[in-house]
Parts: C-alpha cells; structure tokens; sequence
C-alpha cells in the first residue's frame, strides 16, 4: 500500500507500518504522554498478532499471505487469493478475533492477583460510563483489554470486517457465494452507515473513518465477487480473437508505439522462433518512452514475469493472475506457440455483456 514502510518479516509474511499510524503515534503522545505511546504500541502489537493469527490459518489451508499492512484503524493482510471454500474462509476469519479473546481469557486471572479487581476493571467503567467507582488509570489495564475491543469490534458482521466474513462463509452454505455476498454488503453498508451516524452525531471523527472504510471496502469486495462469479463461465478461448499482432525481441518502442495507434491492440507478447519471450504491455511502452529513447528494443523493457495461459483458462482464473502480477494482459499459447492476447478490457468486455 502506498505511503506504508516495511517494518518486520515474521513467519515468512512482510509486516508494513502505514505512515499515518506514525501520526496517531505523535497524537496519542501529545495528549496522553508516555501513556499514549505505550496504548498505541499496545493496540499496534494486538493487531499485528490478530492479523497474524487471519495469516497463519490462511497458509494452513494453503493460501499466502504476502503482507501485512497496519493501519490506525487496524490492520489488512493481504492474500495471493481469497479463500472461496465456506469453511476456509470461517476459520480464517474466525482466527484473529479469536486470538484476542483468548488473551483476555489467558491473562485475566494473573492481571487481576497482579493489579487487583479495582485496577483492572477500571477502563471498562471508563468505557461503561460507571468511571465514578474507584479505581485508577494503569496503562497495563488499558493495554489488555484493547483484546477484547479488538475482538468484539471485528466480530460485528459488517462485512468486510470478520464478522462479515463469517457471516457471509455461514450463509454461502445456504444461498451460494454470490447471494451470500450480496446480503454481507448490504448489511456491511448498514452498519457503515450506522457508524457514520454515530460517528457524526457523537462527534467519533474515528468512527467515521472506520465508516467509509467498510462502506467501500464493502462495495468493492462486492464487486470483486460479482465480476469473478459473472466471468467464471467463460473461457479464453471464447473471446480469443484470430488475428493478433506479436513483435520480436529487437523491435524498437517506436515501433510498439505505431503499432498501438494502427491496430486495436496495445500490448503485444514478444515472440522468439514461435515461442513466447515476454510481453511488452502498453505500460511498459509508455515507461520506456519516457525514461529511455524510442530506439530502445523491446527486450530491454519487456516483462518476463507473466505467465501464459491455455485457451481453455477459465476467465476468473485469467483476472486474478492479472492482478497477481499487476499485468493489463496476459499472453496465450497452445500447444507451446502464442496464440494471442487477453486483455483487461476483454475480461471487462465480457463482464459488462454478460452480467445481469
Ligand atoms: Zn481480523
């Protein structure tokens, strides 16, 4: 994610530290001192192992977690895909909120010999409105029952919060992962809304950025799964067009250029006694008009991390390899020889045509 430094690799999975938790680090400690800086280092640490918790049960079932990325609203693990099995996706999800709730459970009684009952229950009737009983501010206290806040918050089923997710892998079994989606949002967007509400009313400025978080993120996991359940049915070789244009390895970009502006196609795989050698997308082409001449050969600039597919590659299959590699098309062979191309606009093509 943008604006997010890599912080720790644990377990093989990059944890990145968003810039703006840095900000909330500077608030926390004009307000609250040294206090404050703990219970955000605090809250930083319960999320990480929360996430790691998502990340972990994901590689049990064979998906990777490449990152991890650390808001001040929580945190985001990025998979190399989404689990689509029900029960996959309920233990994931199941997973962080968990692991919070059984640090509440583990170290409730030695918090409680080691502070006392008045002490450790204090931040809950802060929290309660009951602060007028005594007790006093320890920052321990504080720090442990972020756990529960942590594991209460992400089991309220706004999806795409766990709770969502649970409730949306519940529903799959009943209705399908489309339908089942389709009521998460719906009811992820209503809670959106309520936390605006709330946020607005009660003047939360955080709640109301927790709102817009889940309503889009809601609105595009949404879409996410409308576009793969919508093109899953098509492959490539129903929309493979018979005439395609291939340039060799020492094609110059001004070459690729033209080629952009007199055929229809704008990327183009790089071809080598019939075999594919890479693909020179129109984004490379733009790059490398820019940072280097136009005499420069395709080989120089071309990308060699994409990999082909078959004609019988399920279109899904094809949208989520582009988006694996951050690629705007990707090359087709059969039998060893490029075939042609398939491009993001195609999987768009088909979507819009066959979407109801
Ligand atoms: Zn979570």
């Amino acid at each position: 994610m943008r604006g997010s430094i890599r912080f720790i690799r644990v377990f093989g999975i990059d944890i990145d530290i968003h810039i703006t938790f840095f900000l909330l680090l500077g608030i926390f400690f004009l307000f609250l001192g040294i206090n404050g800086l703990i219970l955000i280092l605090g809250v930083f640490l319960f999320v990480t192992i929360h996430e790691l918790c998502h990340g972990l049960a994901a590689r049990y079932f064979g998906l990777r977690v490449t990152k991890i990325t650390l808001l001040p609203i929580g945190g985001i693990a990025s998979m190399s895909e989404m689990p689509t099995k029900p029960y996959q996706e309920l233990i994931i999800s199941l997973a962080g909120p968990l692991s919070n709730a059984l640090i509440v459970i583990i170290f409730y009684f030695p918090l409680h010999a080691l502070l006392g009952e008045e002490t450790l229950m204090y931040p809950i009737r802060v929290l309660t409105g009951q602060a007028e009983h005594t007790g006093q501010f320890n920052v321990i206290a504080h720090i442990y029952w972020i756990n529960l806040v942590l594991a209460v918050f992400n089991m309220i089923p706004a999806f795409p919060v766990d709770g969502g997710r649970v409730l949306r892998a519940i529903l799959s079994y009943r209705m399908g992962r489309k339908a089942a989606t389709q009521v998460a949002v719906r009811l992820g967007h209503i809670f959106a809304l309520l936390f605006a509400y709330v946020g607005i009313v009660y003047g939360h400025i955080f709640l109301l950025l927790i709102a817009v978080f889940i309503y889009m993120a809601a609105s595009g996991e949404g879409m996410q799964v409308e576009v793969s359940e919508t093109i899953k049915n098509y492959f490539v070789h129903d929309i493979l067009t018979r005439e395609f244009v291939f340039i060799s390895k020492d094609t110059p970009l001004s070459k690729a250029l033209e080629l952009i502006f007199h055929t229809h196609q704008e990327d183009f795989p790089v071809v080598e006694d019939g075999h594919l050698v890479g693909m020179l997308t129109r984004r490379e082409v733009i790059q490398g008009l820019h940072e280097r001449s136009k005499d420069t050969h395709a080989e120089v600039i071309m990308r060699t991390d994409i990999p082909p597919v078959s004609v019988k590659t399920n279109l899904d299959i094809v949208r989520k390899l582009m988006q694996k590699h951050n690629a705007g098309a990707i090359p087709v062979e059969r039998n060893g020889k490029v075939v042609g191309v398939v491009t993001q606009g195609d999987i768009n093509k088909v979507y819009m045509i066959a979407h109801k």
